[in-house]
């Protein structure tokens, strides 16, 4: 069976912003990756200038598959899924009266749906959000309610009977992509190079709202895969602004000081090391899924017979 790295993201842009040089590096390695968007994105705004043109709105939603689209196609993804609901806006936003909002989503009926898709792709890594989205928006939050149901329910053969025969991915992580940590890192390693960066505010407004980072217990070194990150982002010319703050430390720069993505390891079912650089990690070389440690292993690390 392949290795497969499936993630769960709330709306089209998020695949692009958190993990997606993970995303790149295992599609170089010949992993499978599997993208699931809980959401279309409708009621996304036009957040890049540039893009702030007659009829760019009213076009929304064709234009925003067709980002993801590219970034998908930028990224190496070998498959991608529609959840099928409807983007919710921000908490109080007009958006979640709607019946297909992804906020109001029955959490049975949206966790049967990716029990299916997981049961489908069979991936042996599962990434999602963490219990506070990563990011205070209702979808966020119901992406992560989603995505540790789905963990469980997808081996269970009692749950979800007609989504296929069960499978039980074998770890569970967290994006922990935006920490105070590596910002404040990037921040104090670009300064001394002489590069002027923009998050001096940011620091300091991150400090008096005094949210504690998570917990990293794994990175994945993305250096060579920074400039399709950022290609993937840009792909999304609706939604991130190639000239904003979040391209301002050139990668080359980023590579030197900060070259991880992060994550928190919130289930496994194999043992692994206290600190990770690979996803995989603890799971046999040939990626079946079994958990290693049932044959014996000789010192050389071949199974003896
Ligand atoms: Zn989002």
């Amino acid at each position: 069976m392949p290795r497969t790295l499936l993630a769960v993201h709330a709306h089209p842009d998020d695949e692009s912003s958190k993990g997606a040089g993970t995303m790149a590096r295992y599609a170089d390695e010949g992993v499978r990756t599997v993208i699931v968007t809980c959401t279309g994105g409708e009621a996304g705004e036009i957040l890049n200038p540039a893009m702030d043109r007659p009829g760019v709105l009213e076009r929304m939603p064709e234009l925003r598959r067709q980002e993801l689209a590219k970034a998908l196609e930028v990224l190496g993804v070998s498959a991608h899924h529609w959840l099928g609901y409807r983007d919710s806006g921000m908490a109080d936003s007009d958006a979640n009266g709607h019946p297909d909002a992804f906020a109001n989503a029955a959490l049975d009926e949206a966790t049967g749906r990716l029990v299916a898709i997981i049961r489908k792709e069979r991936p042996q890594v599962v990434l999602t959000y963490d219990e506070r989205g990563g990011y205070p928006h209702p979808d966020h939050i119901r992406t992560h309610e989603v995505s540790v149901a789905a963990f469980d329910a997808a081996a269970d053969p009692d749950r979800y009977p007609e989504a296929g025969p069960p499978f039980q991915p074998l770890k569970l992580y967290y994006h922990a992509t935006f920490t105070r940590r590596r910002l404040e890192a990037i921040h104090v390693g670009a300064l001394a190079r002489g590069i002027e960066t923009p998050f001096a505010k940011w620091l300091e407004e991150w400090d008096a709202e005094g949210e504690p980072d998570p917990v990293v217990t794994t990175q994945v070194d993305v250096a060579r895969w920074l400039g399709r990150r950022r290609d993937a982002l840009i792909a999304h010319a609706t939604q991130i602004d190639p000239n904003s703050f979040w391209f301002a430390i050139p990668d080359e720069v980023v590579a030197e000081i900060y070259p991880w993505e992060d994550y928190t390891l919130a289930r496994t079912l194999v043992p692994t090391g206290d600190h990770e650089t690979d996803l995989f990690a603890g799971l046999d070389p040939e990626g079946s899924g079994e958990p290693p440690g049932g044959a014996p292993v000789d010192p050389e690390g071949q199974p003896l017979a």
